[in-house]
């Protein structure tokens, strides 16, 4: 094994990534050490390289950013059972304490101890990973590795999409990014009646119609009123997705729900939203906010769909060899890509 390695590293504090030659990770007994084949780059990673107010109160400078990965184990803690070499896998990113009420009642998402991999730890935008055997999710053949670096967004999809009953509902998802995206095409899987997604960017739409066979609504252009009218839905929207972060959005979606709806809330507003909280009293509704994925049960649900004919390989708009990363990033910023993959082999 080499003792040194390529990876994305945000070597200081100020705007950009720098490909750097680290030392390769050295493993604790309860480790794996994981060849990294396919990264993906998420919205977080585009936080990490503006270099925004986030992310310098979050992240330690020098970091090896990076959390969406697929690869395969070439070395195995001496404590470690049931991983094989040779082993393909993603893994979840999130690092969690055991102590925690919630991590012994089994909610280990919700471990308010949590550390991130390429955010608060070291990521994956290497050539190796370290990571605890216990986050390592294998993958069947069924998931090749451009999929397996995508899982950890879809997660979030997943998690999101399946906080409600959604089978014969209908659903309206506020932002078409690659996650909103991906959850109108679970929330067509799980058999959804009609999956509506609305954004301001026609690019997006676009996509998302040609990934899962959803409305989708430019919210500068059409009023989600006559949405409701031509599909002929006798209120409103029974289940919404606010996917996007955005004022205008959020009062969007809880003007369209029906009485009793459900919203699971997986968006961020940057700092704070005057809400009209009447609206949500007097219309009965429900309200979950959603992080990360449930840990493992969100990774055995989306792995099973995948399985079973659930689709999302057309939201990677765009593939890189690593060498040429600044262009993965650059597609990125654009706003206009959906998952842009580097490939690290
Ligand atoms: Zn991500």
């Amino acid at each position: 094994m080499r003792n040194e390695m390529k990876a994305l590293v945000k070597a200081k504090p100020e705007q950009g990534l720098w490909m750097e030659h680290r030392p390769v990770p050295e493993i604790g007994p309860d480790d794996v050490l994981i060849r990294i084949n396919k990264t993906g780059i998420c919205g977080t990673d585009i936080h990490i390289w503006n270099w925004d107010e986030w992310a310098a109160k979050t992240v330690p400078v020098p970091l090896v950013t990076g959390h969406e990965f697929a690869g395969e184990i070439v070395e195995l803690g001496r404590n470690v059972e049931g991983l094989a070499l040779g082993q393909r896998c993603s893994g979840e990113g999130h690092l969690i304490g055991k102590l925690s009420r919630q991590s012994r009642a089994g909610k280990f998402h919700l471990d308010p101890a949590t550390r991130g991999i390429g955010v608060n730890e070291q990521g994956a935008f290497a050539e190796y990973l370290r990571l605890p055997a216990f986050n390592v999710v294998p993958l069947p053949d069924a998931i090749d590795d451009e999929i397996g670096a995508i899982l950890d967004p879809l997660g979030n999809a997943v998690h999101t999409a399946l906080s409600f009953d959604l089978i014969g509902e209908d659903v309206l998802i506020t932002g078409a990014g690659p996650i909103g995206i991906m959850a109108a095409a679970v929330a067509r899987h799980v058999g959804a009646r009609h999956v509506v997604i609305t954004d301001v960017n026609q690019a997006r739409l676009d996509l998302a119609a040609e990934v899962a066979d959803v409305v989708p609504v430019n919210v500068t252009q059409t009023d989600l009123k006559s949405v409701i009218g031509d599909l002929k839905m006798k209120q409103g929207f029974d289940v919404g997705m606010e996917m996007s972060g955005n004022q205008a959005a959020l009062d969007q979606i809880i003007e369209a729900m029906t009485m009793g709806g459900r919203i699971a809330m997986l968006g961020i507003p940057p700092g704070k939203s005057p809400v009209d909280w009447s609206r949500i009293v007097f219309k009965a509704i429900t309200i979950k906010g959603v992080y990360g994925r449930e840990i493992f049960e969100t990774w055995y649900k989306m792995i099973a769909m995948l399985e079973n004919g659930l689709d999302v390989r057309r939201v990677i708009t765009h593939r890189f060899k690593v060498d040429e990363f600044e262009a993965g990033f650059a597609a990125m910023r654009s706003g206009l890509s959906g998952k842009v993959v580097l490939d690290w082999r």
